[in-house]
Parts: C-alpha cells; structure tokens; sequence
C-alpha cells in the first residue's frame, strides 16, 4: 500500500468529489493521504474531511503564499490546532520566491513561527520550497529544525539541495513532476537519495503525473509517481510501495494500521 503524503482534498475540484477520490484510492493501492494546510480560515473545514475518513491525517500550517488579508499564523493557534489525533505535522510552511517578490522578510518570520511551534509540540514539518533553498536551508539551521525534522515537500531542487536536507535529517518526497520528460535533474536525485528517506505525493488537485498531465490530479495518481520511481531505480514498485510507507510512517510517528 501507498501513501499519498501531501495533497489537498478540501481545493475545490476535489472536495466535492471526496467519495470516489476514496473509492479510486482503495482500487489504486494508496491506503492513507495527508491533507496539507494553507491557511487558517480554511484549517476548519479540512479537519471536517480528515476526520470523516480513518485513511486521512492533516497538517496545520499558513502557506509561504498567503497574502493578506488572511489570518497570521502564531504559536499559540499552531499549537493549539496541532492538538489533534489526526494533526500528524506543521505546515505546509517554507519560504516561496518564484511566486511572490520584494521583501519577503514576513515570510522568513511566518517560516520561523512554524518551526518554533514544530519543536514545541514535537511534530514535524512540511517544507515548502520554491526558488528559495539556500534561505529555506539557513533559516530552518538557525531555528534549530533538525531538532523535529520533517519532510521536502514536491521536492525540485538538486542532488546538492537534496543532500543538505538529508544532513539535517529531513526526508524528501518526490511529486508528479518526476514523471515529467524534461524532469532530467529531478530523475538524476530521485535514483541517488537513500530510499529509506524518500516520500512520494500528488500534491493534488494540482500537478497530476505522466499519463494525467494537465488533468486534474487525486490521491489515487501517487501509484504513477511509485512507478517511475520503481522503474528509475530499477526496483519492483512493491519495493518502492513499502519503502515509502513505512518511511512515512516512521516520520510521522504511527505505527502502520
Ligand atoms: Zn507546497
Ligand atoms: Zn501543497
């Protein structure tokens, strides 16, 4: 069985649909899913979904791209919303460059209230990193990070980004992208890290893999992110299926139901 370990069911395009997402889950072999916060006004009503459903965990977070007006992550409501049996993570939370520009310095503060809480609930985080790997790296070593460790989300960095976060004990986790034929790079880290440190993930609804491209993406499609994964390092994909799981698991402190 897989893990879809980032996606997010409560997007419009997925909520709707949230019954046969499940049912296509169970006929694809992906046994469990983490739903990803984005915001706070939004946390509520994807906890509804996660709680619906004993496949499904969440993580609570404010996203690098949220602008205001939306509500400003602190400590106490992290920790506070954290404070749930089915919230297994903080975030997703990280430092994104390509999409906003000027002085991010909110961001790096927000990053910085996400750790903080990370460590003090002792639940790990989910990195958001676009355009931003060396600020994401510096700022997660001078908050004392790999103290809680955590995983690199929809990871497109290079095997040098990828080692760094392997050096502070994070895991990296590989999306759709990685099915993607220009993908060279990408292809290159996903044979080179340990497998023992790897996820694999949608984040849907965007970003479907080979053959879905374009499509609108769901849990179910982790199983094509598995495979090229299985084909790239020429393992059986149960191989790949088991390692991920576990490695999930293990991260995010649950025993395998
Ligand atoms: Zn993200
Ligand atoms: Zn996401």
């Amino acid at each position: 069985m897989l893990v879809d370990s980032h996606c997010h069911l409560d997007f419009p395009g997925l909520a709707e649909d949230l019954p046969s997402l499940l049912n296509a889950m169970q006929e694809n072999r992906v046994g469990w899913a983490l739903c990803a916060g984005v915001t706070l006004e939004r946390f509520p009503a994807m906890l509804d979904i996660v709680r619906s459903d004993s496949r499904l965990f969440a993580a609570v977070g404010v996203h690098p791209d949220t602008e205001e007006p939306a509500r400003e992550a602190d400590i106490e409501t992290l920790l506070t919303l954290a404070d749930d049996p089915k919230v297994v993570a903080i975030g997703e939370t990280g430092l994104d460059y390509y999409r906003l520009q000027g002085d991010l310095e909110w961001q790096r503060e927000r990053f910085r209230t996400h750790i903080r809480a990370a460590k003090q609930c002792g639940k790990p985080l989910i990195i958001h990193t676009r355009a931003s790997a060396s600020d994401t790296l510096r700022v997660l070593k001078e908050e004392g990070g790999d103290s809680v460790g955590g995983v690199f989300h929809c990871f497109t960095e290079d095997r040098e980004i990828a080692r760094q976060a392997l050096d502070l004990g994070f895991y990296i986790s590989f999306s759709g992208i990685v099915t993607f034929k220009n993908a060279v790079e990408l292809k290159a880290v996903a044979q080179s890290i340990p497998l023992d440190r790897m996820l694999v993930e949608t984040d849907a609804p965007y970003l479907a893999p080979v053959p879905f491209r374009g499509k609108t993406n769901q849990p179910a499609y982790v199983l094509h992110v598995a495979e090229e994964i299985a084909k790239l390092r020429e393992l059986p994909i149960e191989t790949v299926a088991k390692a991920t799981t576990e490695n999930f698991f293990r991260l995010f402190d649950r025993a395998t139901p």
